[in-house]
């Protein structure tokens, strides 16, 4: 009779809950953290990690359980993104206590990797603390912070799918390993100096094995080597800053002898005295993102480390900087106290080297000295780069890569049940799927002209496949048939029957900038403006500088610049030179400031093409900035992508910045937009020549029309909103002009999570099919 009562008593109220919680919850110690508050509330019940998130089971009422859940929401670890979750009440179960179930991995996956990220706080305290037993271990990780997704083969994320496979882990790491209450419960990439991941050293075609002597790379950079070093996405090329003699022999192995290089600084302290260091992008360089941001360098006078600037940035006004994103580097940077080149350990434009027999067949042409470790990397990444306008403050991505990719999370986006390719551009080459309601962005894969990057993006793309046990329906490429991207992808849609959806390049732009500003479903009228170098536009010629209006899902090239003709292929967007005889050739007196950029037998030659009716027609804006650079600046051939409009950017800049300008210094009257806006400009800019102005005025007033003829366009369609996408918006003068003289009347809206450049394409490409299936 009591029994009866008991069980009828015990129906009313203890019941089982299931919880579902998706989203990046591998890999950043979420078991553990359920099974503390699991302990700390005396519930009873397990917690698995699967395939498709994180599943619980808990014995307790109904208010209890949700409570549960909110505490659990509320008190999320660290590195922890919930994207969703569920509660349902299930079958009635007894459990003896709290318990971590093994993870099982037949269902389909359904779960974000985690990206790789810096080392923590925590872990750098431990590190620097001389009694705690990781103390100068410079592979200290735990379940914050560490590698992730540059070690995984296959998920669920567990010690045994990573290359930490190999490792066996000691008596004192196991029980931590072990023990739910401490940080370090299911940290995978666990591991001490008794259980070492171990360092090899490669000099002179001799190994030293279990290399521990950081102290000896320290000398050798203060000796003037290159050191090569293996640290979470490859390796990088280092050597001392302030050596100008080691960073011109870097330039001359690696093959760039131009390109700015990037560095890393041992802190904060040290970045600001050689640049000027704002606190938005202090916080960027100290997140667990730990991108390269580029900063305005100091004046000569104020530098203190005695940088080498020339060879290092070759004048441009901004250097890239970043901290130690390893405890590696953050040893070695604090015994060197002073900054490092730290460049993609690779030949120019091709991919960064990740494998240890490929480090040494061909890094040793470069370094002097090659630091390897035990530990493999599956997946190669470089390093993220940032940057910020100087006076908005608007965060422009350069390129995004580790501590970012493979994930992004918009919880207000609708995405299709479908299994989407979305394969990207060809120079800044990087796809996207979406599988299970999820979004992957790959890492930057480099320039796939080069054949090294073509086999890494197949290779990234199958990786991806084997993880995401993905069966793609849909694949989405550019219209370009001669990317790279389109013909593999097209490829793989032959192999698996899927459909092949074609977009135009510059409206994959507008639904990128769209798509991260959550304006798909926008009820009003949108007018995108995109401004790139290149890409093939819907009737065949090279567009690049368009005014699209985009009305709820419908896109209408609604504006362009005016067209000029297109010669010589790809030497055009390599020579400014030529888009300066091709937009401003027949003006009257141009002459004088064209003729002397070619030979008589080339003038003689380029002449006689343009005018040609066969031309292809082209109304890119890079290369209206190519050419205005090349009559300013004489910048006649690119020297690194991109210079000559860096170098026009950091001209106006100057002057910009410390004078008192408004939309009045435009070139163009307030009334009316000219005919022909190109032929115009150039018209005006060589009257300022002419009469003696100063080519920094020249360059600002040119900016300034820029965003004059930006406003006359959206009057005209009368347009209040606008979304701003292309490479030419990585210009920072341009996005703080927009402000200053658009805001307040018209609504602005950047990428800001994507890059502006091509690597926001495909982005843009999974946006379009979102929007079209999600109406
Ligand atoms: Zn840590
Ligand atoms: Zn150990």
């Amino acid at each position: 009779m009591f029994i009866n009562i008991f069980k009828v008593f015990l129906k009313n109220i203890m019941k089982s809950f299931h919880i579902h919680i998706k989203g990046v919850v591998q890999g950043v110690g979420f078991r553990p953290f359920v099974y503390r508050h699991a302990k700390e509330n005396n519930l009873k019940g397990w917690v698995n990690n699967t395939t498709d998130g994180v599943h619980i089971q808990i014995n307790t009422d109904a208010i209890s359980a949700n409570n549960f859940l909110q505490e659990l929401l509320e008190h999320l670890p660290p590195l922890a993104i919930v994207t969703s979750f569920n509660i349902h009440e299930t079958e009635l179960q007894v459990h003896n206590g709290f318990e971590i179930i093994q993870s099982n991995s037949n269902a389909r996956p359904n779960l974000l990797l985690t990206p790789d990220v810096a080392l923590c706080k925590d872990c750098k305290k431990e590190l620097y603390h001389p009694e705690n037993r990781r103390y100068l271990y410079p592979f200290i990780t735990c379940t914050n912070c560490g590698p992730r997704y540059s070690i995984i083969k296959k998920l669920p994320y567990d010690r045994v799918t990573t290359t930490m496979a190999t490792f066996e882990m000691c008596n004192v790491c196991w029980e931590e390993y072990n023990n739910p209450m401490e940080r370090r419960h299911f940290s995978q990439t666990n591991s001490c100096p008794d259980c070492a991941i171990e360092m090899q050293l490669y000099e002179n075609n001799q190994w030293t094995k279990n290399f521990v002597n950081l102290d000896y790379i320290v000398e050798k950079w203060k000796e003037g080597k290159i050191v090569a070093i293996k640290g979470i996405g490859g390796f990088l090329l280092t050597c001392d800053a302030t050596n100008q003699k080691v960073v011109n022999t870097l330039r001359k192995r690696k093959k760039r002898p131009f390109k700015p290089l990037a560095l890393m600084y041992p802190n904060s302290l040290a970045i600001n005295e050689d640049a000027i260091l704002k606190e938005d992008e202090k916080k960027e360089l100290e997140s667990i993102y730990a991108p390269i941001v580029l900063l305005p360098v100091r004046s000569l006078s104020e530098r203190k480390n005695n940088l080498a600037t020339e060879a290092i940035n070759k004048g441009l006004s901004r250097i890239g900087v970043m901290l130690p994103y390893t405890p590696l580097y953050d040893l070695l940077l604090q015994r060197f106290n002073r900054p490092i080149i730290a460049t993609s350990g690779n030949i120019t434009d091709s991919t960064i080297i990740y494998e240890d027999e490929k480090a040494i067949g061909e890094l040793s042409g470069i370094a002097d000295v090659i630091l390897l470790n035990n530990r493999d990397i599956v997946v190669p990444q470089d390093d993220g780069v940032i940057q910020f306008s100087e006076k908005n403050r608007q965060k422009i991505t350069l390129r995004r890569s580790r501590g970012k990719a493979p994930i992004y999370i918009n919880s207000k986006l609708r995405l299709p049940e479908n299994t989407v390719f979305a394969a990207g551009s060809m120079l800044k080459s990087v796809f996207g799927i979406i599988s299970s309601q999820n979004i992957y962005i790959s890492q930057y894969l480099g320039n796939t002209e080069s054949f090294d990057a073509q086999l890494n993006y197949e290779k990234t793309f199958r990786h991806f496949q084997q993880i995401l046990v993905a069966d793609i329906d849909t694949v989405i490429v550019d219209k370009h048939p001669d990317y790279f991207s389109t013909r593999f992808a097209k490829d793989v849609a032959e192999k698996n029957k899927a459909k092949v959806v074609e977009l135009q390049h510059h409206v994959a732009h507008l639904y990128s900038v769209l798509g991260e500003n959550n304006l798909l479903h926008c009820e009003n009228k949108i007018l995108g403006v995109v401004w790139d170098g290149t890409g093939l536009g819907e009737d065949g010629n090279i567009w690049g500088g368009e005014f699209f209006v985009y009305d709820k899902g419908n896109v209408e090239r609604a504006f362009h610049l005016n067209e000029f003709d297109l010669i010589l292929g790809d030497k055009m967007a390599k020579e400014p030179r030529i888009s300066a005889i091709a937009i401003a050739g027949d003006i009257e007196g141009s002459e004088k400031y064209l003729k002397r950029k070619f030979t008589d037998l080339e003038w003689t030659i380029y002449q006689k093409m343009l005018g040609n009716k066969e031309n292809l027609r082209c109304t890119s804006m890079g290369r209206l900035f190519d050419a205005v650079s090349s009559i300013l600046l004489n910048c006649d051939v690119h020297r690194f992508e991109a210079e000559a409009s860096m170098r026009l950017e950091n001209l106006a800049s100057k002057y910009y910045y410390n004078n008192n300008m408004t939309l009045a210094d435009t070139y163009l009257n307030e009334d009316t937009l000219p005919e022909n806006f190109v032929k115009y400009l150039f018209q005006e800019i060589m009257n300022d020549l002419d009469n003696g102005v100063g080519k920094e005025i020249i360059a600002a007033k040119f900016h300034i029309s820029l965003v004059g003829y930006i406003t006359h366009v959206a009057n005209m369609l009368n347009i209040d909103k606008l979304a701003f996408s292309g490479g030419v918006f990585q210009n920072t003068l341009l996005v703080d002009m927009l402000n200053d003289f658009m805001r307040g009347k018209f609504e602005l809206y950047f990428q800001n999570e994507f890059s502006p450049n091509d690597e926001g394409i495909p982005f843009g490409q999974l946006m379009y099919f979102a929007r079209n299936k999600t109406k």
